[in-house]
């Protein structure tokens, strides 16, 4: 039986297990909290997809202690080469434009995740919960109760939702969301190759949807491959082997021999946003805030960012002597992130519907938009700066500094 706990955090993804990490720092005491058990969470092949992560959220990893242990399997981006009906129509966002370090690196989301969670258990100020799934909260004067479990009641000052696609701290907290489908799924897969990648990924749009080759360590790469329903249900049906000649007939000669490493799992995609992402001691983060298309791999990215803001205005707010729930501090958090999450909601679904189609106008305009972005380096650096996550004001871990 636990009782009263200064941060619940309700989620043990990506997101939750980082936010607790962040606001570990302040001594807190947390209570991360899941649904699934323990053994499900750490097993391998728990997420077996790549995300591609920024160079600002790779800054924040390494204040936070989880880089030095991750460098060793990420792949550096160097150039992204995009395509439209082959290569004579491509453009290349070359990382010389953006100087410095990489502009992004591919990571394999279960060893980020192993990295995280080994971080988070020797931590004395944590404690994980699992098999808890969050179903009720209530308000009273010693702050927002949960109920995961009969016998375990929580009361918390600050109730942070990381807790995905169907958060039930949204829903329970009474945020509006909006939501639509794309009538499209996602196939993913790791393919190894004889032709090495080095440090380019490419992004193929063909008009079901678009193709990534996300380049990973020892002639692997990621495929994350969007096409609408019925084809990507017609592919999914293939035996692995068509599969892969299906893919090669795609990417041509560029990988060499292609075979298929792992499994091909697929994800259902939609567009979803919460209007509002606090309310008095409760915040959301990550997927649990909005859910975008991934042709840009930026999801995890802004979730991040949502949590490096929420880790400062939380920790300024406790230096100051407020409550981490202060309602004036969790505004500035939602004030502060509402920008870039609109940026980013705008045009990874304008990208989408540019590139994902068959109309002959747009045809038009996508060979007309991609010379215009090639013959402008300033529009190509905006593009670039917005992905690297560089517009806007910086939080302190996203500029590499502690909190
Ligand atoms: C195909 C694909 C490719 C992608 N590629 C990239 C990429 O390259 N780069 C990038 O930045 N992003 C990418 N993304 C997006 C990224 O994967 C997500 O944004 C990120 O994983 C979200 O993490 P999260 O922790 O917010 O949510 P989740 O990973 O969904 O975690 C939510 C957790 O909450 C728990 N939970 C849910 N409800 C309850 C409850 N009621 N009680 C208790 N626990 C609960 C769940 O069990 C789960 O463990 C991609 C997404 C897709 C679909």
């Amino acid at each position: 039986m636990v009782d009263k706990i200064d941060i619940a955090i309700v989620g043990r993804g990506l997101i939750g297990g980082i936010t607790a990490l962040a606001l570990s720092k302040t001594g807190a005491t947390i209570a991360l909290i899941d649904k699934i058990k323990t053994e499900k969470l750490d097993s391998i092949g728990f997420d077996p997809r790549t995300s591609t992560v920024s160079k600002t959220s790779k800054r924040m990893l390494d204040v936070l202690g989880l880089w030095k242990d991750l460098d060793a399997f990420s792949n550096p981006i160097l150039d992204i080469k995009v395509e439209e009906g082959g290569p004579k129509n491509s453009i290349i966002f070359s990382s010389d434009l953006v100087p410095g370090e990489p502009m992004s690196y591919v990571v394999e989301n279960d060893k980020l995740r192993e990295i995280i969670f080994k971080k988070i258990r020797k931590k004395t100020n944590t404690i994980l919960f699992d098999n808890f799934e969050l179903k009720t909260i209530s308000h009273s004067p010693q702050g927002i109760e949960l109920f995961p479990k009969k016998d375990v009641k929580i009361s918390t000052n600050l109730l942070v939702g990381a807790d995905g696609r169907n958060s039930a701290v949204r829903r329970l907290a009474g945020f509006k969301s909006k939501c639509r489908q794309y009538h499209q799924k996602a196939i993913v897969l790791i393919v190894k190759h004889s032709i090495s990648q080095r440090n380019t990924a490419r992004q193929l749009f063909f008009p079901p949807g678009p193709l990534a080759i996300l380049p990973l360590k020892d002639n692997r790469s990621s495929i994350v491959w969007t096409m609408d329903i019925p084809t990507a249900d017609k592919y999914l049906k293939l035996p692995p082997r068509n599969f892969i000649k299906e893919l090669e007939s795609r990417v041509g000669k560029s990988l060499g021999s292609i075979s298929l490493s792992g499994e091909i799992l697929s994800y259902q995609l939609d567009l979803q946003f919460a209007k509002n992402i606090v309310s008095p001691g409760i915040s959301l983060v990550g997927d649990a805030a909005r859910i975008i298309h991934p042709i840009a791999g930026q999801g995890l990215n802004l979730g991040l960012r949502d949590v490096a803001v929420l880790a400062e205005v939380v920790v300024d707010a406790l230096r100051l002597g407020l409550d981490p729930g202060d309602l004036y501090s969790l505004r500035k958090y939602e004030r502060w992130r509402s920008l870039d999450t609109a940026a980013m909601v705008a045009s990874t679904d304008g990208i989408n519907k540019l590139f994902s189609n068959k109309i002959p106008t747009l045809a038009f305009s996508r060979k007309f938009g991609l010379k215009l972005i090639d013959s402008s380096n300033l529009i190509k650096r905006f593009f670039m700066r917005q992905a690297i996550g560089e517009l806007g004001t910086l939080p302190r871990l996203l500029r590499g500094e502690e909190l």
